[in-house]
């Protein structure tokens, strides 16, 4: 059994929830699949799979360091945005510019807002620099400008809005995201973390990138574990101005993107199209699932991301456990409710079964 850190503290290794291995061990269930991290299905595509060995199994291969700046990486990333190279800095995963950003804009005397419940990385990273956070918590599925704006103090330094947002699945307009960067105080930065942009469909939700060249007080993060389904080689981005990108930049460890990372994300983006297929497989069985979620007459939150939340409330615990003890791995939030990946057809099946016989609206 591991232990539980004491409230307050701040353990990224207590976020992360169950692993396989321990429902495998626990129910005695060959087949568990983790539906936890919001991951896709699928291995590399072949053409990134055969860049990765080209890059790394020759002479001037792995025994060679990676490109520092990872040049071509940004270039690529930038031609593909339609934005200069300089508006661009990479980190290691989403997670590692977010540590960059607030270690480059926060003090102990900074306060940080974020609409709740969102994804806790924020909170987590912020209070690392001895920033203040103030979470507004929002009934709604999309963060109310009004509502949010209220929580702002002059020291706020970072606002955070996912879209769309972890664990909801609602996205945010452009126009909401650019009212709230009209209204942050001088040296505010609203931070777009668009980790699932590739799986939004809603017709008026367009993507942050837009706003970047608008207000020089907005950045977008983006990453390749998602859509792109490299979580395990650690690559995400930054858009936004280039002071900001920056002084960003300026905190990267040496060579913090490794070359299979580099060349992996490269030749993913030189192959958006058959990435935006895959998206679309899994926007598809998100669907699917939704609809048959609302005929069993269940809860269901608004998603636009590769993921489904089942607003349980206090029955959230025995709905996780349900899933669980069928090998299926969940995150859940107590009290509050569950979150499940969009897997393959098969499985996103078997995730139905499950919560068509248990009754939820006893709970
Ligand atoms: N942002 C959001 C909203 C996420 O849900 C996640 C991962 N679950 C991340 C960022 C971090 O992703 P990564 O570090 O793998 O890029």
């Amino acid at each position: 059994q591991g232990r539980k850190p004491g409230p307050g503290a701040m353990s990224l290794v207590y976020r992360a929830g169950r692993s396989a291995a321990e429902i495998q061990q626990q129910y005695g269930i060959s087949d568990v699949v983790k539906l936890s991290s919001n991951e896709l299905p699928w291995g590399p595509l072949p053409s990134v799979r055969d860049a990765i060995l080209r890059a790394v199994t020759g002479d001037d291969g792995a025994n060679r360091y990676p490109d520092l700046r990872a040049t071509e990486l940004r270039a690529t990333i930038a031609a593909y945005h339609g934005v200069d190279p300089g508006r661009v800095a990479v980190g290691a995963g989403s997670g590692g510019i977010l540590a960059q950003l607030v270690r480059s804009e926060l003090r102990g005397d900074s306060a940080v807002l974020v609409p709740g419940p969102t994804f806790d990385l924020y909170r987590i990273m912020s209070t690392w620099t001895g920033a203040s956070v103030h979470v507004a918590d929002m009934p709604a599925t999309v963060p109310d400008v009004d509502t949010l704006v209220a929580g702002l103090r002059p020291e706020t330094r970072l606002v955070f809005l996912a879209s769309p947002n972890n664990p909801t699945g609602g996205a945010l307009g452009a126009d909401r995201v650019a009212r709230i960067a009209s209204r942050v105080p001088e040296g505010c930065i609203v931070v777009v973390d668009e980790a699932y942009a590739d799986f939004v469909t809603a017709c008026h939700i367009d993507q942050g990138a837009a706003l970047i060249d608008r207000y020089d007080n907005v950045v977008v993060l983006r990453t390749f574990s998602k859509a792109h389904g490299l979580a395990g080689l650690r690559i995400g981005y930054l858009l936004g101005h280039p002071a900001i990108v920056d002084r960003v930049g300026a905190l990267s460890t040496p060579f913090h993107i490794g070359t299979v990372g580099q060349v992996a994300a490269i030749e993913s983006v030189r192959h958006a199209a058959q990435v935006r297929e895959r998206a679309e497989r899994v926007v598809a069985e998100r669907e699917r699932m939704a609809a048959t979620i609302r005929a069993m007459g269940l809860g269901l939150g608004w998603s636009q991301a590769n993921f489904l939340w089942l607003p349980a409330g206090s029955g959230a615990a025995r709905l996780a456990q349900a899933l669980e003890q069928r090998g299926l791995v969940p995150r859940l939030f107590d009290g509050k409710g569950v979150r499940v990946t969009v897997a393959r057809a098969a499985d996103n099946d078997r995730v139905l079964a499950v919560l068509g016989e248990l009754d939820l609206r006893d709970t």
